[in-house]
């Protein structure tokens, strides 16, 4: 996609967030990968509601300012998973309210309660809180940026990824459907779980189709362990679980310590 279409599309996608109720003031942030090391994205402090496509940053991988308009600083977010994922060109980060609700809670999106979403999104884990715009907040994605497309961070929102503008504002928009309804389902006594035997067909279709990749079966996703599916990965590592071995230097020790001791 060329840049001005790229610019274009972003407005686009900014406004549909701002209407939805996705961000309010200069809540949230979009970019996309125009180049190897190259990324536009939405300016600082600028409602997504109200951009033009003049107002776009252009930086580096390393977030390096290569135009005159300045970035958000959530955009070491949106690097990071650049960085991790070479299939995703464009992120959306958005605090919307359901989704941000169970970021809020501490609850993650995992209960397999809705087939399409089995299909096409998967599980959304729920992150550790990180100051927003620091390395903590990346530090806490780095685990999970590899198997899921969407994310919730811990009482602060949600972003979701994709191959291209449309599929990274389509995941985040699946996000919030699925968290409105699991919220509304619980008002009416709680949503029943599809059992293992369809969760298993879900998946092998999802697979089938292209919807998701086989790795996705190393989402963090209880029902897919349940249903005897998880990735192998996490398959060893449940099993081992407890008898797995591991080697600290006696700094890494005191230092382990101590922080479980603030
Ligand atoms: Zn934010």
């Amino acid at each position: 996609m060329d840049e001005q279409t790229a610019r274009k599309l972003i407005v686009e996608i900014g406004k549909l967030m701002y209407d939805k109720g996705y961000v309010t003031s200069s809540d949230g942030n979009i970019s996309y990968r125009l180049g190897e090391n190259l990324i536009l994205a939405t300016p600082t402090q600028v409602s997504k509601g109200r951009m033009t496509e003049d107002m776009m940053a252009l930086t580096d991988l390393d977030g390096n300012a290569l135009n005159d308009n300045r970035v958000s600083s959530e955009i070491k977010m949106h690097l990071l998973i650049y960085k991790m994922r070479p299939d995703i060109n464009a992120v959306c980060h958005a605090h919307t309210p359901h989704g941000t609700a169970f970021a809020a809670a501490g609850l993650a999106i995992d209960a397999p309660i809705l087939s399409e979403v089995i299909l096409t999104l998967g599980c959304v884990p729920l992150t550790a809180y990180g100051t927003p715009s620091t390395p903590e907040l990346t530090d806490a994605l780095k685990p999970y940026v590899e198997h899921h497309n969407a994310l919730l961070l811990e009482n602060h929102g949600v972003v979701a990824y994709g191959k291209d503008l449309w599929q990274a504002f389509d995941r985040l928009e699946t996000l919030e459907h699925t968290a409105k309804i699991a919220i509304l389902a619980r008002t009416l006594g709680g949503a029943n779980d599809l059992p293992p035997d369809a969760i298993k067909k879900l998946v092998n279709i999802r697979e089938k189709a292209g919807y998701l990749p086989e790795k996705a079966r190393c989402q963090s996703c209880g029902y897919l362990e349940d249903a005897g599916i998880a990735c192998e990965t996490n398959s060893v590592q449940n099993q081992n679980g407890g008898d797995t071995k591991i080697s600290l230097t006696r700094e890494e020790l005191i230092e382990l310590l101590s922080q479980a001791a603030r």
